[in-house]
């Protein structure tokens, strides 16, 4: 049990502050409100192992979080923070049983556009692709597009540190966030102000975005707007032979300062999965998109092709294969149920693991990683990469691997399979000084590895929990091991 309060008891103290009919109890909505897509293999086949919450209590406002958290800090009860709900590394997931599931969903109002100021602010469950429909309505963009656009909220996507496609012109969400208000434990409701820069002391925005509802609720986001220019966008793409050399054609790219919006780099079993209309079995695929300003996009273009000719060994692909390719990248609810049903058929698992590094690093880890999944791991079904967020000192790598579940019952899977292969690719990694997490969170599923991610500043994360949390409500085993 979570606290000596009841279940009954929790459920009676929400809907005093709520009102009964924002405080969900059916038991399937619990049980589905119990996991998150690391364990999606108990949410496809209907079988639940987690302790269930006490509630889902669906929040309308500020005051709202505020008086939940401050009955939860009163009772010792467990919060779990939601709004999209796409977390893919159990951050959703309710360790502790009569957990209180704060959905901040239907909190979904754009408060402003203000093309002057070129910055939105908008409600925590505000999904991303209405901001960026609106924002483009009025010919601007934010700039983010991670593939779960469709259904990702502000909050979720500021919780965990998102990113989208266009990062390596944009950033990722730090580098979008003005401002936000946030909930903290016992009901403190705080407001870090929306100003292009300060050197006020540390970054506060920092404590809160990427806190994965470990440290707080964010209730309200300020993101910056960029003026969009579909028109001038250009693809340029190549086919080639090696990752090694496909890692140095993106470094030359960077360290020579360009900064195409899109630069990704497939590994041949990637590649396959998307380039077959085009592509070799054994080509790797590299490819950008440059974007912005007309005499941008094209210089950035033009600087991008002028490296692409350096290499003899790159193979010039039609822009337009890579534009059409393009085009269909993002996941929205009938993408997802597709999949979901199609794992549910097969049984054949299709999961993805990031990581980043220096340039020095980066090739040895994929290298590496790979050979050992490949070794180690049995039931694969294919398993490759690709590099696609970029930066002058550094890459990711997204490892994208199937394997058939065999001999072994779905709530199984995650321990069989999924587990002993984020361990190989979190060991290779740490061993080269990179980092275990690029975009989609620590959340519980890497937590084994958090210690020997953060080294010696582990005790800066540790200090803070303890410092914001010090009941330890808000998200149990979380970032942090529980
Ligand atoms: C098909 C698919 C594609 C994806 N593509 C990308 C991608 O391209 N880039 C990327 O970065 N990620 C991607 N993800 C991962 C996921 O979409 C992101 O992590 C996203 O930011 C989560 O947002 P959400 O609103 O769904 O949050 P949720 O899933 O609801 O929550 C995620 C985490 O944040 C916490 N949280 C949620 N709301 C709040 C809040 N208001 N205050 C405090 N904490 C909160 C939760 O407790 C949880 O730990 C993908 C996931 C899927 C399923």
């Amino acid at each position: 049990m979570n606290t000596a309060v009841s279940r009954q008891a929790i459920v009676d103290g929400l809907r005093q502050i709520v009102g009964a009919e924002r405080v969900v109890t059916d038991e399937e909505v619990l049980r589905r409100n119990s996991v998150d897509n690391f364990r999606k293999l108990e949410s496809i086949f209907g079988v639940y192992t987690r302790p269930l919450p006490a509630a889902v209590v669906l929040a309308h406002s500020t005051q709202e979080v505020a008086e939940v958290l401050a009955y939860a800090e009163r009772n010792g009860v467990n919060v779990v923070p939601r709004t999209g709900g796409t977390a893919t590394e159990g951050g959703l997931e309710t360790a502790v049983a009569d957990s209180i599931v704060l959905d901040g969903s239907a909190m979904n109002e754009i408060l402003s556009i203000d093309p002057y100021n070129m910055q939105a602010v908008c409600q925590c469950g505000v999904p991303l692709q209405e901001l960026e429909d609106r924002a483009r309505a009025q010919g601007l963009t934010t700039g983010h597009s991670p593939q779960s656009k469709p259904v990702a909220h502000m909050g979720g996507l500021v919780a965990t540190r998102s990113i989208g496609q266009f990062s390596t012109l944009y950033g990722g969400i730090e580098d979008m966030v003005v401002g936000v208000e946030a909930v903290f434990p016992g009901g403190r409701v705080t407001r870090i102000k929306n100003v292009p820069r300060r050197a006020a002391g540390p970054d506060i925005r920092h404590v809160v975005i990427g806190n994965e509802g470990a440290l707080c609720f964010i209730t309200e986001v300020t993101v910056k707007l960029f003026p969009y220019f579909p028109d001038s966008n250009v693809f340029l793409g190549w086919r080639l032979k090696s990752m090694k050399r496909g890692f140095e054609v993106l470094r030359e790219v960077m360290v020579n300062g360009f900064r195409p919006s899109v630069a990704r780099l497939y590994d041949p079993p990637d590649a396959a999965l998307h380039f077959s209309h085009f592509a070799e079995p054994d080509d790797c695929v590299l490819l950008f998109m440059a974007e912005g300003a007309p005499g941008i996009a094209k210089a950035t273009a033009d600087g991008i092709e002028a490296v692409g000719a350096r290499h003899s060994e790159l193979e010039r692909v039609d822009g337009d294969l890579i534009a059409a390719w393009f085009g269909d990248l993002v996941w929205g609810p009938d993408k997802i149920a597709e999949e979901n049903e199609r794992i549910r058929r097969t049984r054949n698992v299709n999961r993805t693991t990031e990581v980043s590094a220096d340039w020095s690093s980066i090739n040895d880890i994929y290298e590496s990683a790979l050979q050992r999944i490949l070794r180690e791991i049995p039931d694969l079904t294919m398993v490759g990469g690709h590099s696609s967020h970029s930066y002058v000192n550094g890459t990711n790598m997204y490892f994208n691997y199937f394997y058939d579940v065999v001999d072994c019952e779905p709530e199984d899977e995650v321990v069989k399979y999924y587990l002993p292969i984020i361990g190989i690719i979190c060991e290779e990694t740490l061993r080269r000084g990179g980092s275990i997490v690029h975009h989609h969170g620590i959340g519980k599923a890497r937590t084994p590895w958090v210690a020997e991610e953060y080294g010696s500043s582990y005790y800066i994360l540790e200090t803070l929990k303890r410092a914001f949390d010090p009941h330890g409500i808000m998200n149990r085993g979380t970032i942090i091991p529980g």
